[in-house]
């Protein structure tokens, strides 16, 4: 058990847990008083802006063995919820696999947060940008509830997430992405993430999208995934600009009518930074602009 000095000059105790049954029982003892950490790098933006307060124990998860891997499996690949976003950046297979959520942590801080920063850290938010990336491949999410590992949906686990009905002790353990399967040879696969910052880089999000497709060889789409997320709100699909997009051959004259959509459907916050407008008006921006790119350089 190690320690760290909180504002008031107490110690809070670092408690490091071998297995995610001991990290949960621990979690169930102590309540509220008790955190999880992992990089400690989220947290720690919370403690420093005076946002949130240093918990009275920690429970650092980053002894816990296993869970810090990438592995690609006969049908799906494997992210261990303690896998750093820096390791995400360079990894091969989830180059191969998951393109655009390689895109989401490039963009993420620095090298030296990167480093520290977990996937799973920024999944247990609720809010990091990892998340609209990991929406577009109907990932799988592996937690761990003290007695089961349970696999649910992402979008099933978000919405567990922000109604409050996640138990505060479960465990993010692991993410399981099923490669795209391409059934025709001919057909294109179209995988991209983009964020906006206040800056160009090295900043927090405004505005994130992303979108996966398969476009066959007369620019039709199919199996449209498109989500936004940014900032403090919640990730989501965007089900009404899928819809859309699904089964349709790509026209220029298609973008004003998704542009729309996005801009109606899209549920976003204003913070003294940008406008709710802003950010919807961005979220439709940034996709027909990606798109149009895209397309038009096919033609
Ligand atoms: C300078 C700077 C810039 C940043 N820029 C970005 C950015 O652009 N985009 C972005 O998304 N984030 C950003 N972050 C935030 C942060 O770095 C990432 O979100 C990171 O991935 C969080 O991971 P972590 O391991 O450090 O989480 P921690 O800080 O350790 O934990 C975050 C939360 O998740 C919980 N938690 C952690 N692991 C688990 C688990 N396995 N199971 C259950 N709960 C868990 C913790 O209790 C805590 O509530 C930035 C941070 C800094 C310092």
């Amino acid at each position: 058990m190690g320690g760290l000095r909180e504002e008031d000059g107490r110690l809070s105790d670092v408690i490091q847990p071998r297995s995610l049954h001991e990290a949960w029982e621990r979690k169930m003892a102590l309540g509220d008083s008790a955190q999880y950490v992992a990089g400690g790098t989220l947290l720690r933006t919370g403690w420093e802006s005076g946002t949130a307060l240093i918990p009275k124990q920690l429970i650092d998860l980053r002894q816990i063995s296993g869970l810090a891997d990438i592995t690609q499996t006969e049908f799906y690949l494997s992210l261990g919820a303690l896998v750093p976003l820096s390791q995400c950046r360079s990894n091969e297979h989830l180059q191969a696999v998951a393109p655009a959520l390689q895109e989401a942590a490039r963009c993420i801080a620095a090298p030296s947060v990167r480093n520290l920063a977990t996937l799973g850290g920024n999944i247990a938010s609720g809010f990091g940008d990892i998340l609209p990336a990991l929406l577009v491949y109907d990932a799988e999410l592996i937690s761990f509830d003290g007695k089961f590992m349970t696999s649910l949906p992402l979008t099933e686990w978000l919405n567990n997430h922000w109604s409050g009905m996640k138990p505060a002790a479960d465990l993010v353990a692991e993410i399981r992405i099923s490669p795209a399967r391409r059934e025709n040879p001919l057909t294109d696969r179209l995988e991209i993430f983009r964020k906006v910052g206040r800056r160009e880089a090295f900043t927090p999000s405004l505005v994130t999208v992303a979108i996966s497709a398969w476009i066959d060889t007369e620019h039709r789409f199919r199996e449209v995934r498109i989500a936004a997320g940014g900032g403090t709100g919640r990730p989501q699909r965007l089900s009404r600009a899928e819809a859309m997009l699904e089964d349709e051959v790509y026209t220029d004259s298609l973008l004003p009518a998704l542009y729309e959509v996005v801009e109606n459907s899209f549920e976003t916050y204003g913070d003294p930074f940008a406008t709710e407008l802003y950010k919807k008006k961005t979220a439709g921006n940034l996709l027909v602009a990606e798109l149009w790119k895209v397309m038009n350089r096919r033609s």
